[in-house]
Order: structure tokens, then sequence, then C-alpha cells
């Protein structure tokens, strides 16, 4: 599976697509109210299929108050259905803490579709490979144009058009397309520890700083939030200072998935297997508070493995009970350290370290011995 984004051009026919994402919205809260009506009654949950039948016996019996309902594609409505499902199976299988909740008819809402709700123009041979050139898309009996940025190559499998806060609508075509990018192996192995000052340590002893330009974005984006609660409500004045709040969350966004994808390239390009601790947010947030969410340390790891598997590289996870910063990576003796001693010696072989490409070395040489990796060079600072 393959998911590229496209936005669409901004045009006045896109309200089209806002009030399927306003009748997608509708189903949701419709359901979920009604699930939530039969629990304080003490009824069971309605599966997937029931409501599915509901939803069409609700739509023939009573056409004037669900009138809206049959304007989008009824594979789309019933992709709503399943998402809430879904969130509800989540829930009872106890991987989610709450279960689904009423979507604010204020934020962006999406909608999923078939192949019997779009149509592309006919894939061709172009100068990248078989696929799609052409930027135009009919959703629902309404053609679209979009920013085609790469031809759409393979299946199509489902189209999602999503709106942003700022009213820009994109669409997520997923295809069966595989897209590989096989490199020569390095034959490098490398451990990564993970920071807030310091994003990520390599064992080879270069560090991976978090980017600043995110702290004047943030700036801005605060300014802009104070200047929003001055506003009357209601005003224009009010909608017009949402909007450039909204612009300045998407630029920080922006930035920081930008700075994720470039890193993750830089580090597959240079090491066949990477290794890291597995990520222990809820201990992470303890430690260094809200800030380790701005990072997004989960988001990277994500784009990481992707980018991994696309090269053939390996991206493998140690047991984060594994001590790492707290041994000597020569000798293995085991101190106490604090969160504040940055630099430290080993009493008892004298090696002088730094905190974290001691840990980073130490999650290599772990991962190494774990997962069995054979011919590759460990990277290791200080020894060559
Ligand atoms: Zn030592």
């Amino acid at each position: 599976m393959y998911t590229t984004t496209y936005k669409l051009f901004r045009a006045p026919r896109n309200r089209n697509l806002k009030r399927k994402t306003w009748i997608a919205h509708t189903i949701w809260n419709y359901f979920l109210g009604w699930q939530r009506t039969r629990y304080s009654l003490g009824l069971p949950y309605l599966s997937y299929k029931e409501m599915s039948r509901a939803f069409t016996i609700l739509r023939k019996a009573h056409p004037e108050m669900f009138a809206h309902w049959r304007e989008l594609d009824s594979w789309a409505a019933r992709q709503v259905l399943q998402r809430l499902d879904e969130g509800y199976q989540r829930f009872f299988k106890k991987i989610a803490k709450r279960p689904p909740k009423f979507r604010s008819f204020r934020k962006p809402y999406s909608f999923t579709m078939c192949p019997s709700g779009y149509k592309f123009d006919t894939p061709i041979a172009g100068d990248k490979g078989f696929g799609i050139y052409s930027d135009r898309v009919t959703i629902m009996g309404k053609t679209y144009r979009f920013n085609l940025s790469r031809p759409i190559f393979g299946t199509i499998k489902t189209v999602t058009i999503k709106e942003d806060a700022l009213g820009d609508f994109y669409m997520s075509v997923v295809t069966d397309h595989i897209q590989s990018h096989l490199k020569p192996m390095t034959g490098n192995a490398a451990g990564f520890d993970m920071g807030i000052k310091t994003m990520l340590t390599c064992s080879n002893g270069k560090q991976y700083q978090s980017p600043h330009f995110q702290t004047g974005a943030m700036d801005k984006a605060r300014a802009a939030n104070r200047q929003l609660s001055t506003k009357q409500r209601g005003s224009n004045n009010r909608a017009r200072a949402r909007q450039h709040h909204a612009r300045m969350h998407r630029k920080i966004t922006r930035q920081r998935e930008d700075h994720h994808w470039k890193l993750a390239l830089e580090l597959v390009r240079r090491f066949d297997v990477l290794f890291f601790e597995t990520l222990n947010l809820d201990g992470m947030k303890r430690l260094w508070g809200r800030k380790v969410s701005d990072i997004g340390f989960y988001a990277f790891l994500e784009k990481l493995k992707w980018q991994a598997k696309k090269r053939g590289k390996r991206v493998a996870f140690i047991d984060q009970w594994q001590p790492t910063t707290s041994v000597c990576h020569v000798c293995n003796t085991r101190i106490s350290l604090e969160l504040r001693d940055r630099t430290w010696t080993c009493g008892h072989c004298n090696t002088h370290h730094d905190r974290d490409i001691n840990a980073a070395i130490n999650i290599v040489l772990v991962g190494a011995s774990t997962f069995g990796v054979k011919n590759v060079r460990l990277a290791i600072a200080g020894s060559s």
C-alpha cells in the first residue's frame, strides 16, 4: 500500500466537497449519539453490520429527514460507520482509553471513497512509467483539478478527501504500488539515543540537534493565539484571526515533517541497520515534560521505518529495560548517574564518557547481540 497526498486547487466548487464532508460528519455524530443512548438504556452495542442495516432503513423510511445522506456515495457513508465501529473496537480491546467522541462541526472532517465514488483519467505510458498524468478527478459527478506533484502509479484502492483548518482540500490516494529504491548496502550499523536538546545521538559520536527554526514559528503561533482570544465572538475579525492561527500551526507541522523526512533519509543512506530503544513516551513525558510531543519521536520513527523499508534497510528496537545510560560500554560497570551529569569518568577502567554517546554505543552493542546481525561494522565513536 502506498499513499500519496495531493492538494486540490482552490475553487468555488470545492464547497460541494465541504458539504460532503459535513454529511459524513452528521452520519458519524448521529450513530455515535445512538450508540450512547443505547448504552445509557442498558442495550447492547450495535455492530457495524447492524448500523449499516439501520442506515439503509433510515434513509428509506425518512426521506425528508435524511435526504442529505443520499448525496454521499453509499460506500463512503458506510465507511464512516466502519470508522466509528473501529473506534469502538479499539476501546473495547483497551487499545484506546476512551470511546469515539462527537465531532465538532468547526473542525475539519474527511470521507473515503471506493472506486464507485471517483474517476481519474486513463493511465498512460509517461516519462516516469505507466500511470495517471492528468490533474483532473471526478468525485461523485463533479470534476476538480489538483496539483499533480507526482504521477499516480498502480491500481487505486481508495481516495480520501480531507479539509484542513484553512479550508484547503487534500486528496489522499491509496494504491497497491510498491515503490522501492534498493541502494547498495553500506555495511554499517549504528545505535541512536533520543533526547530533548540533542534529538538523536549516534553511536559514532555524531549528534543531530533538535531543529531551532521551530521556536520562532511557535512564538508566532502563541502570539496568534493571544490575538485570537481578544477578538469578539462571531466577528469577521475573529474569523480572520482564527485563520491566521491555523496557518501558523500548519507551518510548524510542515517544518517538522520536512525535517523528519530529511533526517530519516540521511540516516538510512548512511546505515544498513539502525537500533533504537523502544519508545517509552509516558516515561519520557515524566522526564522532560510536554516538549516530547513537540519533537514528535513517534512520528519520526514511523517515517524512518518507511524509508528503511523502501530501501531494504532495517530499524530494530531493543528492550527499553536494558540499562544503556548507566553502564560503561568499555568494561560494563554499572554506575549511578543524575540527569544533569552530561559527562562522567568510569571508576573502573578510567574511560571518559559523554553520557549520550555512551548510551548510543550501548544501544548498538545490545542490538547487535540480541538481533544477531552479521557482516556489518558497528559504528562506535573512538574506535576505527
Ligand atoms: Zn569502564
